[in-house]
């Protein structure tokens, strides 16, 4: 099937700067793709090229097939939301919203009614009248992303739409958004995200960014599971990477940590360099210690609510997290236990 969305070989440069690096890409259609990747790593102007906002220095973007390269952003037919909402603030909500159906010359009464129709979608019905200052930051955002669906595209643009909001209200939107994507199976949506809980949340796949270049893309669960790379396992839900010798290759492979054997399963092809576990805070095992188990000592402890969080240096001198129910004193020996089936990654990749 065509794909809803595709980078073929993108590059984007500012001056000396290269934003984005041969970006290859597909999106298809219905799909949720979050772009992830720490600041800076060319997520939005990656976005920016399939909007028409900026034009590529190299490659092709095609939206259903069609190169788009050539056209201007208001004619490649998507929707955009970005941060700041990018409300008018002299326009009632209703206004704001119909602002994209006017500039297409749409019949007025057909406004009207698409207008109240977004609205309801994104709950906002009975604020039609307001200005954007009387609205809370998540409500202004609701309105943004009405408006940027009242032309009903096939694909939907958001580019960090939830950093603008506090802990509480990003929850909101994300079941909103979530809700949203059940309702409208056939928009493509994709997503811009330095968060990796919201990109866990929200999507089918996920594309990692990183340096102005593509790391690796995967469903989510898999990428959570079995990160292809250091750097994935690292971003993705902050997972210690612990250096170990491989002791044999294969699937499972058998890694030394310490005094300890333990199998591993590598995720990618692992090369001759070094390798390292990765092992997720609250899958390490922490108690007394004991034969089988390996040595550390506690360096620091934080009430996290539902547990303790520790850090923990084990005798090899690696330091690792730990989440923990039960509370262990600073300075503490303690033997840690790392489970058996463990990602293996390659280090420095
Ligand atoms: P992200 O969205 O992942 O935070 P960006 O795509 O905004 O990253 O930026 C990627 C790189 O391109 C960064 O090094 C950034 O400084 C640079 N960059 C982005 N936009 C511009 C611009 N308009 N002019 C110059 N450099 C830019």
């Amino acid at each position: 099937m065509t794909p809803s969305v595709e980078f073929r070989g993108v590059s984007v440069h500012f001056g000396r700067t290269t934003a984005l690096d041969s970006l290859d890409l597909a999106v298809g259609r219905g799909e949720t793709l979050a772009l992830l990747g720490p600041s800076g790593s060319g997520k939005s102007t990656a976005l920016k090229a399939l909007a028409g906002f900026v034009r590529p220095s190299a490659g092709r973007v095609f939206l259903n097939g069609e190169d788009v390269t050539d056209l201007p952003p208001h004619r490649r037919g998507l929707g955009v939301v970005v941060q700041s909402y990018a409300l008018f603030p002299h326009m009632r909500v209703a206004d704001n919203v119909a602002f994209g159906l006017k500039a297409r010359r749409w019949p007025r009464a057909d406004v009207a009614a698409r207008v109240a129709e977004v609205l309801d979608l994104v709950g906002m019905g009975g604020y039609a009248r307001r200005f954007p200052r009387e609205l809370s930051g998540g409500q202004q955002q609701r309105v943004a992303l009405a408006r940027a669906l009242a032309i009903r595209p096939d694909v939907l643009l958001l580019d960090e739409p939830l950093s603008a909001l506090d802990a509480a209200l990003r929850e909101d939107m994300i079941a909103e958004l979530l809700r949203l994507r059940a309702e409208l199976p056939d928009t493509t949506l994709v997503y811009v995200t330095h968060d990796q809980g919201e990109a866990l949340a929200l999507a089918d796949r996920i594309a990692v960014m990183r340096d102005s270049r593509l790391v690796e893309t995967g469903p989510c669960e898999q990428l959570y599971r079995r990160p292809g790379s250091e750097f994935t396992a690292s971003f993705l839900g902050a997972a210690n990477l612990i250096p170990v010798d491989l002791v044999r290759a294969g699937s499972p492979a058998t890694v030394r940590l310490g005094e300890r054997e333990l199998t591993a399963e590598p995720t990618a092809a692992l090369g001759s360099g070094p390798v390292a576990l990765g092992v997720r805070p609250h899958r390490v095992g922490v108690g007394e210690p004991a034969a089988g188990t390996l040595p550390a000592l506690v360096k620091a402890v934080q009430w996290r609510g539902t547990g303790y969080r520790l850090d923990l240096v084990l005798a090899t001198g690696t330091t690792i997290r730990a989440e923990v129910p039960e509370a262990f004193a600073v300075g503490t020996a303690v033997g840690v236990s790392i489970p058996d089936g463990c990602p293996l990654v390659g280090a420095g990749s």
